[in-house]
C-alpha cells in the first residue's frame, strides 16, 4: 500500500447470491484515498456506489457478500505505536475489531437522517451514547463534547436541542446532528452517502460548505457518494465514475469536468441542464437504461448505450483500466486495446 494513502481499495468484488442468479454489484473496483482528500464517487442509481461503501464499512447485508479484493485501511496509531494497516475485507463486519474501527476511525453520514436517528431517544442521548461508545469519558464530559460538536456544525441553541427529538427538527438540522455525531470521535475517514439528497437546495449548499470547512479544519479524508455531478464539482478533489459495478474513469476533478475521456463520463456531463439552453430545447439524456443486474451485457458494461461502441469488440471483451498522462485512468477500448481476462 502506498504510504501516501489512508485507504486503498483493490479489485473489490461484492456479489448478491439470489435464487434468480448472482448480481455482481461491485465488480473489480479500485481507487485510493489520501489523508485530507475528498474523493467523490458518482454514477446513476444501481451503479454500485452505495454497495462499495457498505463493503468498506463491513455492513453489506446477506445475501450480499464481499467475495474478492482488498480494502487496505491505515488505522490510527495506538499511543506511541505507528499507524497500522488492516485489510477491512478480511474482518468480520460484526466483530469487535471492525466495530471499533467503525464510528471512530471511519464514520458514516447516512443519506436519510430521519431513518438513522431514533425517534424515541433525545438528540442529546444519542450524541452522548455515540461519544461514550468510543471514548472513556464521564457522562457530563460527553454532554459537553456533544454540545461542542453541535456548535461546530452550526446547530443553533445546541444546549436546548439536547432534550429534543429528531422529529422536532428540520431536515437540514437533522443532517447537521448526524454530521455532529459522525465527528464525535474525530474520524480519519468520513463517508458521506448522498447526504444532501433529502434536503432542499438552499440547505444543501450550506451542508456542502459545512462539510468542506470541517474537512479542512480536521484534516480528515472524505468519500462523498452522489449521483449529482454538480455536488461533485463543489466538494471533490478527485472523482471516481462508476457504472454497473465497475469503475469507468478516475481523475482529478478539473480533468474529469474539462477533459473527460470515457464516453460515459462525457454523456453524464452532457446531461447536465445548462442555463444557456433554449427554453424549448429537449434536455440531452443517455439513451437506454442501466441493464438489470441479472442480465449484464457481455464485454464493456456501457456498450449497449455507448455512441462510440465498436461492434464485435466492445460487446465481447471488457476493457482494462489504462493510466493516462496527467493522472486520469479510463476503462475504454478507445484508449487501449487491453482487455480483462475472462
Ligand atoms: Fe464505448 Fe467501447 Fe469504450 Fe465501452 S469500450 S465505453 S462500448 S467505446
Amino acid at each position: 500500500m502506498n504510504p501516501d494513502h489512508i485507504l486503498s481499495v483493490r479489485d473489490l468484488k461484492t456479489r448478491f447470491l439470489m435464487d434468480e442468479g448472482t448480481a455482481k454489484a461491485v465488480d473489480g473496483v479500485s481507487f485510493d484515498v489520501s489523508p485530507g482528500q475528498v474523493v467523490g464517487i458518482v454514477g446513476e442509481s444501481g451503479c454500485g456506489k452505495s454497495v462499495t461503501i457498505k463493503s468498506i464499512l463491513g455492513i453489506v447485508q446477506k445475501p450480499g457478500e464481499v467475495v474478492g479484493g482488498e480494502i487496505l485501511f491505515r488505522q490510527r496509531g495506538n499511543g506511541a505505536a505507528a499507524a497500522e494497516m488492516v485489510d477491512l475485507a478480511k474482518l468480520d463486519g460484526r466483530g469487535k475489531e471492525m466495530r471499533a474501527i467503525r464510528g471512530s476511525d471511519i464514520a458514516l453520514i447516512p443519506q436519510e437522517p430521519m431513518a438513522a436517528l431514533s425517534p424515541v431517544h433525545t438528540i442529546g442521548n444519542q450524541l452522548v451514547e455515540a461519544v461514550r461508545l468510543h471514548q472513556d469519558v464521564s457522562k457530563r464530559r460527553a454532554e459537553e463534547l456533544a454540545i461542542e460538536r453541535m456548535t461546530e456544525v452550526g446547530v443553533p441553541n445546541p444546549a436546548e436541542r439536547m432534550s429534543m427529538y429528531s422529529w422536532e427538527l428540520s431536515g437540514g438540522l437533522r443532517q447537521r446532528v448526524m454530521i455532529a455525531m459522525a465527528l464525535s470521535c474525530s474520524p480519519r475517514l468520513l463517508i458521506a452517502d448522498e447526504p444532501t439528497t433529502a434536503i432542499d437546495v438552499t440547505t444543501q449548499a450550506q451542508v456542502l460548505r459545512l462539510l468542506r470547512g470541517l474537512q479542512q479544519n480536521h484534516g480528515m479524508a472524505i468519500i462523498f457518494i452522489t449521483h449529482d455531478l454538480g455536488v461533485i464539482a463543489q466538494v471533490a478533489d478527485y472523482v471516481v465514475v462508476m457504472y454497473l459495478g465497475r469503475v469507468m474513469e478516475t481523475g482529478p476533478v478539473d480533468d474529469i469536468f474539462h477533459n473527460p475521456q470515457h464516453p460515459y463520463t462525457r454523456a453524464l456531463l452532457e446531461s447536465i441542464p445548462s442555463v444557456h439552453a433554449l427554453s424549448r430545447e429537449p434536455l440531452p439524456t443517455i439513451e437506454g437504461s442501466i441493464p438489470h443486474p441479472f442480465n449484464r451485457p457481455a464485454g464493456c458494461p456501457f456498450a449497449p448505450r455507448c455512441v462510440a461502441a465498436m461492434p464485435g469488440k466492445c460487446d465481447r471483451r471488457t476493457p482494462k483500466p489504462t493510466q493516462l498522462n496527467g493522472g486520469q485512468s479510463v476503462s475504454c477500448f478507445l484508449h487501449n486495446d487491453a482487455a480483462e481476462e475472462d
